[in-house]
């Protein structure tokens, strides 16, 4: 039996995460969030006080890395750090700008290369992540490339900040994002670009019903559902 795929990439804060497991939840397939596997790597990195941009000291942490993902009953994803569930502690902004360091390390990225193929193996997945379409799963059944002006995202995730009672600035959020953004594209390994074959989706414009409205038709074109 062969499993079906959707690769969904794109920068920070596009609302990936949050289209990527409604059209899971829509499809019945399973939602692997990738940005928290890179997110629980630097949160091993921060908890060891070791620099995350700097191979040499992260590099020797992998071997032994206690990570584990694993799904509540409403299908949500939950990680695992050395049996801890992190799921939360992933989210704190420290932990953004640590995974984009530790991301730029080709050994992190080739460690978790086999664990997501592996999940794309054994069952029908949402991905959603900078590289999916590219490296990940090239031959992904649909590719989609989500985007939103850095604006847009740095307003989104002021708000998703201030729900979560965290303190925040837009323009230290832009800042960030842009930041990211500058790490993301231009990393020599998988940065983040369009995959070829894949669809554009740009939600500046689009609230959210309007974005996952568009994002299933995209799907509905290329896969029978
Ligand atoms: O998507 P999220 O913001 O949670 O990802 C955190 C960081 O992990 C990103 O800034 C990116 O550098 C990195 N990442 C990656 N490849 C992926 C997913 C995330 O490099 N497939």
């Amino acid at each position: 039996m062969s499993f079906k795929s959707i690769a969904i990439d794109g920068p920070a804060g596009a609302g990936k995460s949050t289209l990527a497991k409604k059209l899971a939840e829509q499809l019945g397939f399973l939602y692997v969030d990738t940005g928290a596997i890179y997110r629980t790597v630097a949160l091993k990195v921060l908890w060891e006080k070791a620099d995350p941009s700097d191979p040499a000291q992260v590099v020797p942490l992998l071997e032994g890395l206690e990570l584990h993902m694993g799904y509540d009953s409403d299908g949500v994803q939950r990680m695992y750090l050395e049996g801890e569930d992190v799921s939360a502690a992933i989210r704190r902004h420290k932990v953004s700008g640590a995974a984009s360091q530790v991301s730029a390390i080709p050994e992190v990225r080739a460690f978790l290369l086999d664990l997501q193929r592996k999940l794309a193996r054994e069952n029908d997945v949402v991905m959603d992540g900078r590289d999916i379409g590219t490296v990940v799963l090239p031959d992904a059944d649909v590719k989609i490339f989500l985007t939103a002006a850095p604006e847009a995202r740095a307003r989104r995730r002021l708000l998703e900040l201030e729900q979560r009672g965290e303190a925040a600035n837009y323009d230290a959020i832009l800042h960030d994002i842009r930041e990211r953004d500058r790490q993301d594209e231009t990393r020599p390994i998988a940065p983040l670009r369009r995959a070829d074959g894949a669809a554009l989706l740009d939600t500046t414009q689009l609230n959210l019903e309007q974005s996952c409205d568009r994002l299933l038709s995209l799907v509905k074109e290329k896969i029978a559902l």
